[in-house]
């Protein structure tokens, strides 16, 4: 199905919802308002959502039965074939609960997996790891950071993964994997080449089944903020052997391929992170007009309504951004400098609206009784996976000298809109 707002004018977009995606996004409202949020009741402890891996079976089912499973994947592979436009959308109304997205089978990391084998993988390689997970038999995760080295930088990473015969033998350690415990494959970006001068073109993407001998979950930490199914372990591989037809993509193209997973996958986070602070933003406004400090109800006092218009203010922005980086992408257009600009913005807009909604909450934005707190720890993360606000101020600071140094407007690299 093709999605839209479209755009008429160069940089310019129409915002109007094409009547298609409005019908299919008013399924996935009555989705989560009839289904999603009634069962978010039935968990037994957020902090192991496998424990009640039935909720979320459950409302796969009632998502196939609403035609809405699967939205991002093509329809041979039993989705609808939304583009990420239309997936911008979809993810807002996701981010008001995590078993949303869970429910439609497109939550990180299995999402970016699907997105990966399909740009990357060849037929045997769908046929044995796309299928199994678009069908939501099996989950995935994706291995690439490292602790004992700043995985910022990919280059330092040091899992290796070395020809023997017709296999190849992985040694490393992996950490902060999310979803590894229970998965049944995972991506592993591993340096398959020696040349010093090559860089990121010494790394490849392998793909390992979890159950081969020599992968083995070392330890769980403990996070802080929500627990994805399958949590975020630590993984030894000790000579852990695959054939080498488990090589995804081409041999030095690991973080080409990675790139383009990433990129999807910073614009999904942000779209949820819109749909969390959506949801934060009116529970706040509502706990402002029910509550009297001082002799009027707290919605009465202007420091906190200043409060609410900055967030509002951030929501405005962080929507406009991830539809126009989407538009961008859809389009064919370049977009890196707008991906980097956008997770950065709206990871740090989400963080500054939920802490003030837990001020604004007082002792009840602490309590995990609420939401908020949840979201508080949420948002700390988001800044940090999917590359730290940091790396991507860096790549946004290089184009925007690069220009400069060139004689050239920096207009180029702050959104190119005219
Ligand atoms: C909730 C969560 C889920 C995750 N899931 C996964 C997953 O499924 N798979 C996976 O492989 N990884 C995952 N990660 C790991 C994440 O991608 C890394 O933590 C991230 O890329 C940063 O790498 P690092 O932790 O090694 O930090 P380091 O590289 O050690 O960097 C530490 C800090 O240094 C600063 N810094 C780094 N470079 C620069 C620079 N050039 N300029 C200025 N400052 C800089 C930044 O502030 C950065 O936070 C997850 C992380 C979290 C928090």
């Amino acid at each position: 199905m093709s999605s839209a707002p479209t755009s008429h004018a160069p940089g310019g977009i129409d915002f109007t919802v094409p009547p298609e995606l409005q019908e299919l996004l008013g399924r996935v409202d009555a989705f989560i308002q009839e289904d999603v949020l009634p069962a978010e009741l039935e968990i037994e402890d957020p902090d192991d959502i496998l424990e009640s891996w039935h909720v979320v079976e459950h409302l796969r089912d009632r998502a196939r039965e609403r035609g809405i499973y699967t939205p991002h994947l093509p329809e041979e592979w039993g989705g609808l074939g939304v583009g990420i436009l239309g997936m911008a959308l979809i993810n807002q109304a996701c981010g008001i609960s995590g078993l949303a997205s869970l429910g439609l089978n497109a939550m990180a990391p299995d999402e970016g997996n699907m997105h990966t084998l399909l740009i990357a993988g060849n037929d045997a390689q769908l046929e044995e790891f796309l299928r199994p997970l678009a069908e939501g038999r099996t989950r995935s995760c994706f291995a690439m950071t490292e602790p004992d080295v700043a995985s910022s930088d990919p280059t330092n990473l040091e899992t290796t993964a070395v020809r023997d015969g017709d296999e190849w033998v992985l040694n490393g350690r992996k950490w902060c994997i999310t979803g590894a415990d229970g998965a049944a494959f995972s991506i592993v970006v591993a340096k398959t080449g020696t040349d010093e001068n090559a860089g990121h073109r010494n790394y490849s993407l392998i793909l390992v089944p979890c159950d081969t001998p020599g992968w083995e979950i070392e330890r769980h930490p403990e996070w802080m903020g929500s627990h994805s199914p399958g949590g975020h372990p630590i993984i030894t591989l000790t000579d852990v052997r695959v054939p080498l037809g488990n090589l995804l993509g081409r041999e030095g193209e690991g973080f080409v391929i990675a790139q383009k997973r990433l990129a999807g996958g910073r614009l999904a986070h942000a779209m949820r992170w819109i749909g969390v602070s959506q949801r934060a933003l009116d529970l706040t406004a509502k706990r402002l007009l029910e509550r009297k400090a001082f002799g009027k109800e707290l919605a009465r006092h202007q420091g906190l309504q200043f409060m609410i218009a900055d967030s509002a203010m951030d929501l405005y922005a962080s929507r406009l951004m991830v539809l126009h980086t989407a538009w961008k992408v859809q389009n064919g257009l370049p977009h890196r400098q707008e991906i980097a600009m956008t997770k950065t913005f709206v990871s740090e807009a989400f963080g500054r609206i939920v802490d003030r909604a837990v001020q604004i909450h007082g002792a009840a934005g602490i309590a995990m009784d609420l939401p908020i707190a949840r979201w508080y720890q949420d948002a700390r993360a988001a800044r940090i996976y999917d590359g730290a606000s940091e790396v991507h101020r860096m790549v946004i600071a290089r184009e925007c000298l690069k220009l400069a140094a060139q004689g050239q407007s920096t207009t180029a690299a702050t959104g190119d809109l005219g």
